[in-house]
């Protein structure tokens, strides 16, 4: 059996879409098909307009959790209560489509672990189109590629992954590159990705707490240039401060007596600029201790405040 976890939050509106392709889905593929959706603490009526569409499929699960956790800590949860022997992420707003799990399945079949969706293009334009390929290439950057380019959460991973996963500790959760952190046979499937409907629920607040988590929990780099920054301005400085001290020098014995070293714009300048490099040096490091602080407090990911399924799964866990 093939899990799809899907997470939703204020999907009202796309979930009869998503629902049908999901239902052509079930009746073409050669596999049964096991739904975990997962009900992020959703304000609208996601819940209500979802439950009378899931009895047409013999086994899905539907989790609430207690609040908005996010994206990430809903995938956590469908993917802790996923039982196939192998699970897809999938969006709700069908901009990755269900149509290819069928290869990620085959490819699955074939001896692959995890199978990787990585997007051809992309519709987000504007600032976020930006922001979303700035992300992908600092990303391969600073992790040496930790994630195959242009991947996002869709794709398939076996139980022996799922199983890996959920053994992690982690709260700061960036699924798409631990799910390849673990090495084994791993497969790329190509797609264009399609334009969302209705509106994102990934603002843009989240998307760059996001982003954070996954560049601070896969690279040390942002640290190490700190330091790179350090020696590369004391050197400055250093050159800076033997050529003033030369000058005095020379002055002294009578040399250079018309060069006035002009003091009081220079001294403001550099204390200008050391104040704000200091600063944006503090708040990385401080980025990285409340991560390594939100560890130590082992919260839960998430809260399941109730969850619903079909018989066939309760069936099937007793
Ligand atoms: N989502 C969620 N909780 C959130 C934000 C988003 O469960 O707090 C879900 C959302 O319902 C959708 C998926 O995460 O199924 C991806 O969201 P979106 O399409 O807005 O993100 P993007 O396509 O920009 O990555
Ligand atoms: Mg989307």
């Amino acid at each position: 059996m093939i899990s799809i976890v899907i997470p939703l939050w204020n999907e009202e509106e796309g979930v009869g879409a998503l629902l049908s392709r999901l239902s052509e889905l079930r009746e073409a593929a050669p596999f049964p098909l096991e739904l975990v959706l997962v009900d992020d603490g959703s304000t609208d009526k996601t819940a209500e307009t979802l439950a009378p569409l899931l009895p047409s499929f013999p086994h899905w699960k539907l989790i609430h959790l207690s609040r908005n956790f996010g994206q990430q800590a809903a995938y956590r949860a469908g993917l802790d209560c996923a039982t196939g022997d192998a699970v897809v992420f999938l969006d709700a707003d069908l901009q990755d489509p269900p149509e290819l799990i069928p290869e990620m399945v085959r490819r699955w079949e074939a001896g692959a672990k995890v199978v990787v969706a990585c997007r051809q293009s992309r519709p987000e334009r504007g600032l976020r189109g930006v922001l979303l390929n700035l992300f992908h290439r600092v990303f391969k950057l600073a992790t040496g590629g930790a994630m195959p380019e242009n991947s996002g959460t869709f794709g398939l991973m076996d139980r022996v992954v799922a199983q890996h996963v959920r053994a992690l500790p982690e709260v700061n959760l960036f699924l798409p590159a631990l799910r390849t952190w673990f090495g084994y046979q791993q497969e790329i499937v190509w797609y264009h990705r399609a334009a969302r409907t209705g509106q994102p629920k990934q603002t843009f607040r989240k998307l760059i707490s996001y982003a954070w988590d996954g560049l601070t929990s896969f690279s040390e780099w942002p640290l190490k240039l700190i330091g790179l920054a350090g020696l590369v301005i004391s050197a400055l400085g250093f050159c800076y401060a033997s050529v003033l001290i030369f000058i005095k020098a020379a002055q002294f014995f009578g040399f250079f007596r018309d060069l006035i070293v002009m003091g009081f714009t220079t001294l403001a300048v550099a204390v200008l600029f050391m104040g704000g490099i200091q600063l944006l040096c503090l708040g990385i490091i401080g980025e990285y201790i409340a991560r390594a602080y939100r560890e130590t407090k082992q919260r839960p990911i998430y809260i399941v405040e109730r969850m619903e399924q079909s018989s066939a799964s309760r069936t099937d866990e007793s």
